[in-house]
């Protein structure tokens, strides 16, 4: 399988090449040249698999430079009960990712049982072990510098602790994240981790990070790498639970089912697109957005139209605070038809902070085809929803799953399960939880006393100077 990039001016490329890249060199995003369908008799092999089995059928269609057994020993080493072992009571740590019925024909689907209780764990273990094995096969290093507003630092670093070959700096402001996710990165202590608190905001921590990859010479004498939403092996390992979650609420491949996902950068809801494109009977992708709701407003009009940082409002959904859904370029690559050029239009207008109107270029009615709704949820909808989950059901449910059951729940239809996405798990996000039902969730033991364990964390100015120099001399060279 060759990549392709969505503005159609870089060369193709096989996966290992774009795994350790960000964007294509023509500042688009890489997207396989096809999708693999799979027939209603694959799909009833593959109903009886386990995940490991089922993420191996997936990930070997768009895989081919990775030996198979390889491949095969990555994703064994992944996708353990050891690894996602965070289940509640009565659920399968084999299963992965479990179904937790709500009631008949309402589920939610469990992501969040991984070592940060975030969904991004998923795809990110896996990443961590294709780094390391790509990483010691080209005999190459990297030096990872990312930014974090919460889910994403944590979750890489916890991919990343320990391996060969890769060095993590994570910024993250002051103040901003839940005590719990300070907690969660600082009290790491593995040598090739290093965590930096910006005295700022989230933005600050996000230019600096920028500042550092736009200095080419820094970012080729130090090796500067990324783990971002783009990356395409994050969105095609989350693929897999789209099968595993189908599979799991069915009993046949006549029967459809419709997702709800609780959405930001646009990552999770592309690989279900993806599993749609690829024969997977969904019915509904439910986008469900908080008060930022960029995403809502495409469905809803045909407009996208992305806001800056100052109208980026901070929520009790903070990892859906998001005013440009950088994944986006994707789905939109194939609503278009695949036509690069015209990609390349709208994205020029896009980077330069405008909108971009799909409805007026005669592009949106195809939208419905792939199975698109939308809805947007807010503060006040998340608490409700969470306490209503409690009142109902005895399930405490994180804000951001919150948002996405209660847009899906707007989408419901008779005789079609729906399945949420639960992208964290409420322990992540106490006070939330207290304001929703009045008192706080419950957390896995092991984690009791996590606040109070020692912290590894570098202070510093919101000043890229300071941190140039802090990865210099911490690579030492
Ligand atoms: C990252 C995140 C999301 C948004 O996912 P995208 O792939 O960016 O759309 C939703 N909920 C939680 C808890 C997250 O960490």
């Amino acid at each position: 399988m060759k990549y392709i990039s969505t503005r159609g001016q870089s060369t193709k490329a096989g996966f290992t090449d774009i795994l350790l890249g960000g964007l294509a060199p023509d500042g688009g995003l890489y997207l396989p040249e096809s999708y693999p369908h799979f027939s209603d008799a694959e799909l009833t092999v593959m109903r009886g698999m386990s995940y490991r089995e089922l993420a191996f059928a997936i990930l070997s269609c768009y895989v081919d430079d990775i030996p198979a057994d390889d491949l095969k020993r990555l994703i064994d080493k992944t996708y353990t009960a050891q690894n996602y072992h965070f289940v509640r009571e009565g659920q399968n740590p084999e299963d992965i990712t479990p179904l937790l019925t709500l009631e008949p024909g309402l589920h939610l689907l469990s992501l969040s049982n991984g070592p940060t209780l975030a969904f991004k764990d998923m795809a990110m273990q896996l990443l961590g072990n294709l780094f390391e094995y790509e990483l010691a096969r080209r005999k190459e290093s990297i030096n990872i510098v990312g930014a974090t507003s919460g889910d994403t630092g944590s979750a890489a670093e916890y991919a990343m602790c320990g391996k060969q070959g890769i060095r993590v700096f994570m910024l993250s402001p002051v103040e901003g994240m839940t005590p719990f996710q300070q907690a969660q990165m600082y009290s790491l202590h593995d040598p090739n981790i290093y965590n930096i608190a910006v005295k700022g905001v989230f933005d600050d921590c996000q230019d600096m990070v920028k500042a550092v990859s736009n200095d080419a010479a820094f970012k080729a004498r130090y090796k500067i790498g990324a783990v971002n939403s783009i990356n395409w092996a994050r969105v095609l390992a989350q693929i897999v639970y789209y099968f595993k979650a189908y599979f799991a609420a069915t009993d046949n491949n006549a029967q459809k089912v419709s997702f709800a996902v609780p959405s930001g950068n646009f990552g999770n809801i592309c690989a279900g697109h993806i599993a749609r494109m690829m024969g997977l009977p969904i019915d509904k992708l439910i986008a469900a957005t908080n008060e930022n709701d960029v995403l809502d407003e495409f469905f809803r009009t045909g407009v996208y139209r992305p806001r800056d940082a100052a109208h980026t409002y901070h929520t009790s959904s903070p990892s859906m605070d998001i005013s440009k859904a950088s994944n986006f370029e994707r789905f939109a690559y194939d609503l278009v038809g695949r036509d690069a050029a015209r990609i390349r239009d709208m994205w020029a207008k896009v980077d330069r902070g405008e909108a971009v109107d799909f409805k007026s270029l005669g592009l949106f009615d195809n939208v419905k085809g792939y199975g698109f709704v939308s809805g947007a949820s807010n503060h006040a909808l998340r608490m409700q929803t969470i306490r209503d989950t409690y009142d109902l059901y005895g399930v405490v449910i994180d804000t951001h799953t919150a948002d996405g059951l209660n847009v899906g729940l707007k989408f419901r239809q008779p005789g079609i399960p729906l399945v949420v996405l639960e992208t964290a798990l409420p322990a992540k996000f106490e006070d939330a939880i207290q304001e929703a039902i009045g008192q706080k969730p419950g957390r896995p033991a092991e984690l009791a006393n996590l606040e109070a364990l020692p912290r590894k964390v570098e202070i510093m100015a919101p000043d890229v100077a300071a941190l140039k120099g802090y990865i210099a001399s911490q690579i030492g060279q």
